[in-house]
């Protein structure tokens, strides 16, 4: 073979032309010097190859780019084709080969379709829970958290590129990020976008990648945020910070951080709604003689009397005592439960006192117990 001509010259294009320029060249080429077209012709198949051989370097990045550096011999003839002779294995199937070969099999109807993500793109949100006791879900709380996320490279300024140099826009896709092309086909004219795969989509290059964060022109950081919980919140309810998660990309905004809040459980009290409810135990005396007792509160210890006859499972309310509204002013209330505690052992003293207490006829002035001896009656009459 003789020299090598130069692959653009090949194409018939700029050194610098697009991707979309490439193709276009390509296809004119193949469609003039396809076997199938020129059936006998060796000029014709010789063009066929050397366009051929021409596009699959220029079309690759990678090659391409060595080809820019070092001409015919930053290309491995061996890379492609099989054999030192270049294309000699190159099969000359039908023209339908052509179009995989331009759109890198991935046919017609559009199948090629690009999922590349272009424009402002809002950051990833970040999630994560928290946990507080009863009381500071019930007063508040400020809280400080480490949350690890992404941020934008202080040393790149966001750009990746390596402080005193920039980013330069991707000539092979004039910055878009994706590549587009507009096909006539026998089957009729379809439009094929590919993320370019020169920038991967980015729009620019970074010959001098920034060192932090190599290139990518953000970072993984722990940050340290103060979180104030607001009064009132309760378990399994989110707190949500505008801004706070990952960086947008493109300009886009900053994604969102949810914080989860759990609430511990408490050993005297249980929520229901803004209320607080606990069980209180009283002895049998202080339920019969009445008495004052100390009674928890999430503002600590109240005094409150219980009167005389105050019967198991009674329920006496605490006003304001609850828990305070998320939104808006005022407390609920605290409900303390009754329990009578009965004695599960006693001193001989006590059983003797008791006893007396029974044969006084102590027993009969329980009106429950009366009242269910009467029921029994009339049951088994
Ligand atoms: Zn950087
Ligand atoms: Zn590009």
């Amino acid at each position: 073979m003789a020299e090598k001509r130069d692959y653009y010259e090949v194409l018939g294009v700029q050194r610098g032309a697009t991707d979309a320029e490439l193709k276009k060249a390509y296809r004119n080429l193949a469609k003039k010097y396809h076997p199938d077209v020129n059936p006998g012709n060796k000029e014709a198949e010789a063009k066929f190859k050397e366009a051929n051989e021409a596009y699959e370097i220029l079309s690759d990045s990678q090659k391409r780019s060595r080809y820019d550096q070092f001409g015919h011999a930053g290309t491995d003839p061996n890379g492609f084709g099989g054999g030192a002779g270049g294309f000699s294995d190159f099969d000359f199937g039908g023209i339908g080969d052509i179009f995989e070969t331009f759109f890198g099999g991935s046919g017609f109807g559009g199948g090629g379709r690009s999922r590349a993500k272009r424009g402002p793109q809002k950051g990833a949100d970040i999630k994560y829970a928290m946990e507080i006791s009863f009381e500071e879900a019930a007063f508040g709380v400020e809280r400080e958290i480490n949350v690890s996320r992404m941020e934008v490279c202080s040393k790149c300024s966001g750009s990746g590129a390596k402080a005193g140099t920039q980013a330069s826009t991707c000539q092979h896709c004039n910055g878009t990020g994706q590549v587009q092309s507009r096909q006539n086909t026998p089957f009729g004219q379809f439009i094929n976008t590919k993320t370019c795969e020169v920038c991967k989509g980015e729009g620019k290059i970074i010959a001098d990648p920034c060192p932090a964060c190599n290139g990518k022109g953000k970072l993984r950081n722990n940050v340290k945020l103060k979180i104030n919980v607001p009064a009132g919140i309760d378990d399994g309810q989110t707190i949500s910070l505008r801004g706070e998660g990952d960086p947008g990309s493109k300009g886009g905004p900053n994604g969102d951080l949810f914080l989860n809040i759990r609430v511990k459980t408490h050993p005297l009290f249980k929520r229901q709604g803004n209320d607080v409810v606990c069980e209180v135990p009283v002895t049998f005396a202080q339920a019969a003689l009445g008495a004052e007792l100390e009674v928890p509160t999430l503002d600590g210890k109240v005094k409150y009397t219980v009167p005389e006859g105050t019967q198991t499972g009674s329920v006496f309310r605490l006003k304001g005592k609850g828990i305070p509204f998320l939104r808006g002013n005022g407390r609920g209330d605290q409900y303390v439960k009754v329990n009578i505690d009965v004695p599960k052992k006693l001193n001989e003293k006590q059983k003797a006192l008791l006893k007396e207490f029974a044969e006084l006829g102590g027993d009969e002035v329980h009106e429950q117990r009366k009242s269910f001896f009467d029921k029994m009656k009339d049951a088994f009459k």
